[in-house]
C-alpha cells in the first residue's frame, strides 16, 4: 500500500514562511516543491480558461492529476479546449460530473447551485489528497489580492496557488513562449471564464472576474475557501 507521506511538520506558521519565500521562486520551482512533498496526493484543479499551470505543472510531474468539474453549464469552448488539452498534454484527467436535474439549478436553485455543482465535487476530487493546486491569481480581483502562494483550505490540507503573483502580462508571455492552448472565449472578451448562464464579458478597465455573476453580491464560487476567511 501506498505511504501517505506526513505532514505533520507543516504548521500554519511553517506555511505562512514557505509561501513568502515562494514569492521570489519560480511557478515551476514551487510546484517541484508541492510535487516533491505530496505526489500522487496532491492534484490540480483547472478551469479550462488556459492551460498554463498545467503545462508548469505536467513538465515537473506529467502524471499529476488535472481535475475539471464539469458542471453540466459550461461554454461549448470550454469542453472543446478540455478535449484539446487533454490530448495535447495526454493528461491524467478526472473529470467530476454532476448529477443531472429535470430543471437547470442555476434555475430552481440558484443560492445553491454553486455548492452542488462545484463545491460538493471539489469535496470528492479531495478526498485521499493532501494538497491540491489552482491557478489563481491577485491580479484577477480585489477579493483574490490577499491570495497567498501556500496556505491551509477549510479542510486541513494544503493549498498551492503557484500563479497567485502573476500579472495578466506574465500570462500572456507564458502562453506566447510556449503555445500554451487558451479558451477561445478570451479573445472575445471572457478572461475569467465559468459557467455560461453566470459568465459574461467584461470591458476595458473591469476586473478580470467583474464577469462572473454579474449584478449578484457574489464574487466567489466557493472552491477557494481560504479567500473567504
Ligand atoms: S457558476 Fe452559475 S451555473 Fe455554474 S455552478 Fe455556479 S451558479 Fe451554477
Amino acid at each position: 500500500m501506498l505511504e501517505v507521506p506526513s505532514t505533520d511538520d507543516l504548521t500554519d506558521d511553517t506555511l505562512s514562511d514557505l509561501s513568502a519565500k515562494f514569492e521570489t521562486a519560480s511557478a515551476g520551482e514551487i510546484v517541484e516543491w508541492a510535487v516533491e512533498r505530496f505526489h500522487p496526493h496532491l492534484c490540480l484543479t483547472a478551469s479550462m480558461t488556459d492551460a498554463v499551470l498545467i503545462d508548469v505543472a505536467t513538465k515537473v510531474e506529467p502524471a499529476i492529476e488535472v481535475v475539471f468539474i464539469d458542471t453540466g453549464y459550461h461554454f461549448p469552448e470550454t469542453l472543446a479546449t478540455l478535449e484539446d488539452v487533454r490530448r495535447r498534454y495526454g493528461l491524467n484527467l478526472r473529470i467530476m460530473t454532476v448529477p443531472h436535474t429535470p430543471v437547470p439549478l442555476w434555475q430552481s436553485d440558484p443560492a445553491n447551485c454553486c455548492t452542488a455543482a462545484k463545491v460538493f465535487q471539489l469535496e470528492r476530487a479531495l478526498v485521499g489528497k493532501l494538497a491540491w493546486m489552482s491557478g489563481l491569481r491577485r491580479e484577477e480581483s480585489s477579493t483574490r489580492r490577499e491570495a497567498a502562494i501556500v496556505s491551509r483550505d477549510r479542510r486541513g490540507l494544503v493549498k498551492v496557488n503557484p500563479l497567485a503573483n502573476w500579472t495578466d502580462l506574465d500570462v500572456e508571455g507564458y502562453v506566447a513562449d510556449h503555445d500554451v492552448p487558451v479558451n477561445p472565449l478570451v479573445c472575445k472578451g471572457y478572461p475569467s471564464i465559468g459557467c455560461w448562464p453566470c459568465t459574461r464579458p467584461v470591458t476595458q478597465g473591469e476586473d478580470v472576474r467583474a464577469g462572473r455573476w454579474s449584478g449578484l453580491d457574489k464574487t466567489e464560487c466557493g472552491l477557494h475557501d481560504e479567500l473567504l476567511r
